[in-house]
């Protein structure tokens, strides 16, 4: 544990986990005095393919030697940019062919909000319960967490929130709504799965008021849940899709993407609708390339569902958990009250292993280890945790 935290560095949070990192590779953090922990959170949901994975490393390398940044988003080409674009165009339904680079996953959705009212002309937006979309203003107006949202009223108005996964609550999209945003499984409220009628019926009412379905998947991308992209699980595509966490290979990045239509609406009334200095840094963007080219290539995705079964079936019986929501290696294991939750944390530290909490669920702990975790390791992983969960009792 580091001896104590710099009062130079903002915190926060109120009660850190404090390791002081020395080296990560893989599915590992080694700190500093010298104990090697399993990353079983994968710095939330970013290091999807481990820690510097080496294709990533060989690609930022390889990027270092040429250029960093240049100029701002748009005005230049610049050739990770484009490979990025493309390749994520090749990956997504042909109606998402457009990618706009932001630097992060808030900055992202703030991005997908703006081009939907632009697109419209309208300024409603509907969100949903328990949401989380970032914590710039505007991310945070369509956030769920009313706790997390008053003391930085007044925020975005005409913001309206609906029950998640309640079908009868849909009449409230209309003809007015500039965009509904929704994380098509909800994340940070503790990994909550909708029916797939549910997010089908979402997606006719949108089509229906012509109302742009915004999907932040800045958690759920890149093979976390089983798929590449969450959408997949329920045969519906967003007219507008947000990305970041494991976008940029460990390095920070985020995007919206639409249709090359809508995104041309940013060009134009007024010109330089939203820009940013950094937004698809070529390092960024050659980490982020070669980190998807590896889930592709390594078809990383072929054993994410069976490796979160079996994470759930091993750690399901244990007498102080009291359910599993579980979809691909996104978890959440609820217990019985949110200081339980802080002692099984504690615990697995001192197994050598790395859970965490939800900022919307405190009576669950999340997992999310990296999806090409091997099967060694995760057995490993699973053996720590129950042990740690026994000293609970
Ligand atoms: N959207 C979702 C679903 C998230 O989980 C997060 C971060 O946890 C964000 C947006 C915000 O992303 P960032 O922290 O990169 O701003």
């Amino acid at each position: 544990m580091a001896s104590h935290w710099n009062p130079n560095l903002a915190c926060p949070g109120d009660t850190p986990l404090g390791i002081e990192v020395q080296s990560a590779q893989g599915i590992y953090i080694r700190t500093t005095d010298g104990k090697s922990y399993m990353d079983l959170i994968a710095g939330l949901s970013v290091a999807n393919i481990g820690h510097r994975h080496p294709k990533v490393m060989e690609a930022i390398h390889a990027q270092m030697d040429q250029y960093l940044h240049v100029m701002v988003f748009g005005e230049y080409i610049q050739k990770p940019q484009n490979r990025f674009a493309s390749l994520l165009a090749e990956v997504l339904p042909p109606q998402l062919n457009c990618t706009y680079f932001t630097n992060s996953g808030t900055e992202a959705n703030e991005g997908a909000l703006k081009l939907a009212k632009r697109h419209t002309g309208r300024t409603r937006i509907i969100a949903f319960k328990g949401a989380y979309h970032g914590s710039t203003h505007g991310a945070l107006s369509v956030g769920g967490n009313e706790q997390k949202k008053y003391a930085f009223r007044p925020l975005l108005p005409d913001v309206h929130h609906l029950e998640f996964n309640a079908t009868d609550q849909l009449n409230a999209i209309d003809e007015t709504v500039a965009a509904v945003i929704i994380e098509p499984i909800q994340g940070d409220a503790g990994i909550r799965i909708p029916e797939k009628s549910y997010m089908q019926a979402l997606r006719a009412r949108c089509t229906a008021t012509d109302t742009p379905l915004i999907f932040d998947e800045v958690q759920t991308g890149f093979g976390r849940t089983g798929r590449l992209f969450a959408f997949e699980h329920f045969d519906v595509v967003p007219d507008i899709l947000t990305l970041g966490k494991a976008l940029g290979g460990g390095l920070a990045m985020g995007a919206f993407i639409s249709s090359r239509e809508k995104m041309a609406d940013l060009q134009s009334k007024p010109m330089l609708g939203h820009i940013t200095s950094f937004g698809g840094h070529p390092l960024c963007c050659a980490a982020g390339h070669a980190s998807l080219k590896a889930i592709l290539e390594e078809k990383m995705l072929e054993e994410v569902a069976s490796k979160g079964a079996y994470l759930k079936k091993m750690l399901e019986p244990h007498p102080v958990v009291v359910e599993i929501r579980q979809i691909g290696l996104f978890m959440a294991v609820e217990m019985e009250s949110a200081q339980k939750v802080n002692d099984a944390v504690q615990a697995f530290l001192k197994q050598r292993v790395i859970g965490f909490y939800f900022l919307s669920c405190r009576n669950s702990f999340r997992l999310a280890p990296p999806i090409n975790i091997t099967r060694k390791e995760l057995k490993e992983a699973a053996l720590r945790l129950l042990k740690a969960l026994n000293t609970l009792n």
